[in-house]
């Protein structure tokens, strides 16, 4: 066994409401400058949609030259090596602006200075690269407004072919949001992807940092991110990404978007990992089996043999003591209600997610009652407003029993506070489906 220790977070999806305040001041913190005008190391994306930048998750078309085996490690693609590095070198693959979206502000002047007419004047959109009028086409959230009801090709893709599962009637439309940083991952490809070698994981905490010294600009970080995390500064020449705000984790305070979070649905703290395990769970051979591999790298803390390897391993004892108090160890093992995004990307990302439950939407014919009482609802569980099928795709790799037990006990959990807000005695009981 050798204990590591890691910066870890535990987002509950059931909280975030899409008030993007923490993109907001993660930006003011970090990407207020020229060249970042485009970058947001924290965004919150509408489900389902195609995310930030457009359709991140289509690796076939972002990976570019690189591929991350199933054996966990990150190679150049079929081709003779050569030919491979110069494909890689001449055609990164970058998602471009339009990918991303074009940073514009409002044309004010318009809106002051119009002269009376019919109508109310508006302000337009104006480049805040060109500084000229734009017809802004495309952004980040604009999903918001098809939720999941429009039969196009971006949800299509989103679902990624369970559409036939799946009625597109108005009365099942479904929509959450997702909010993403950097997953500082345990096998992280961007710094496997670096010619330079300037992007780094500290060992002390699991931080995945790029050195600007020793960036030299050519963005494969970027290509070789299946999350597309890692930005271009074009005004540097330098990659920059999210740091999990390690001067203020430094001196004991949270990262800007967890502190700012109107929801406060985000848990951070230290977690104790075996690195003998990571590359082990990421080569997995079977998708199915990724969510359970990725989760056993994790050790308990409170376990005394774990704590002797700490000491071994030169962890400080206030460290350990830290990674007991943390929640993230306890939502991801102890009670198993997080679940990893993409597992399937085999970089073992540290950002874990607690899926929405969402409304449960079912009414009860005979009394009117939604399906929230108890009893009715674990049977309601088959028809959540989201498709199990839709969550497993994005946090177990299409694994959907994961999902569910999830799902079973946060109802459970939801049924237990119901009882007791309303003063009656709460059920104790646990359905065995819920385990
Ligand atoms: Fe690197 Fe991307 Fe993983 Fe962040 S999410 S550590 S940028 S591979
Ligand atoms: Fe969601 Fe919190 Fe961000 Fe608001 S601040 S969008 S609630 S994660």
């Amino acid at each position: 066994m050798k204990v590591m220790a890691q910066m870890a977070m535990v987002m509950n999806l059931d909280k975030c409401i899409g008030c993007h305040t923490c993109s907001v001041t993660c930006k003011q913190a970090w990407t207020n400058r020229a060249g970042t005008e485009y970058v947001w190391f924290n965004n919150v994306e509408t489900r389902p949609g195609l995310g930030y930048p457009r359709g991140y998750e289509d690796q076939e078309k972002w990976q570019g030259g690189w591929k991350l085996g199933k054996n966990g490690k990150l190679t150049l693609k079929a081709g003779g090596r050569w030919k491979k590095l110069a494909n890689i070198f001449s055609n990164p693959k970058l998602p471009s602006i339009d990918d991303y979206y074009e940073p514009w502000t409002y044309d004010y002047e318009t809106l002051l200075n119009a002269p009376a007419q019919k109508h109310f004047p508006v302000a337009r959109p104006i480049s805040l690269i060109s500084g000229k009028p734009m017809n802004v086409s495309w952004s980040a959230n604009w999903d918001d407004n098809l939720g999941g009801s429009h039969e196009n090709a971006s949800r299509d893709v989103m679902l990624k072919g369970i559409t036939d599962k799946v009625k597109l009637e108005f009365e099942q439309t479904f929509m959450f949001y997702l909010p993403r940083i950097c997953e500082h991952c345990l096998n992280p490809s961007c710094a496997a992807s670096c010619p330079s070698g300037a992007i780094y994981k500290r060992a002390e905490d699991g931080i995945v940092l790029v050195d600007q010294d020793k960036c030299r600009g050519w963005r494969m970080c970027v290509s070789g991110c299946p999350y597309k995390k890692v930005y271009f500064n074009h005004k540097t020449g330098k990659a920059e990404k999210c740091t999990f705000c390690y001067p203020r984790i430094e001196v004991g305070i949270p990262t800007v978007c967890s502190e700012t979070c109107v929801g406060r649905l985000r848990y951070i703290g230290l977690v104790l990992y075996d690195a003998d395990r990571v590359l082990e769970a990421a080569s997995v051979e079977d998708d199915q089996d990724l969510y359970e591999a990725q989760r056993n790298v994790f050790l308990d803390p409170s376990d005394p043999a774990v704590q002797r390897a700490a000491e071994l391993a030169g962890i400080p004892g206030d460290w350990v003591e830290a990674a007991k108090r943390s929640p993230v160890y306890a939502l991801i093992n102890r009670y198993k209600v997080a679940l990893p995004l993409h597992p399937e990307y085999r970089t073992m990302p540290m950002v874990w997610y607690i899926p929405p439950l969402s409304p449960v939407v079912d009414v009860i014919a005979d009394t009117g009652h939604d399906a929230e009482d108890k009893g009715n609802l674990f049977a309601a569980i088959d028809t959540l407003r989201i498709p199990v099928e839709y969550l497993a795709n994005l946090f177990t790799a299409g694994d959907t029993k994961p999902v569910d037990a999830v799902l079973k006990k946060l109802a459970a959990m939801r049924s237990y506070m119901r009882d007791i807000n309303l003063g009656r005695d709460p059920d104790e009981s646990i359905p065995e489906s819920v385990g």
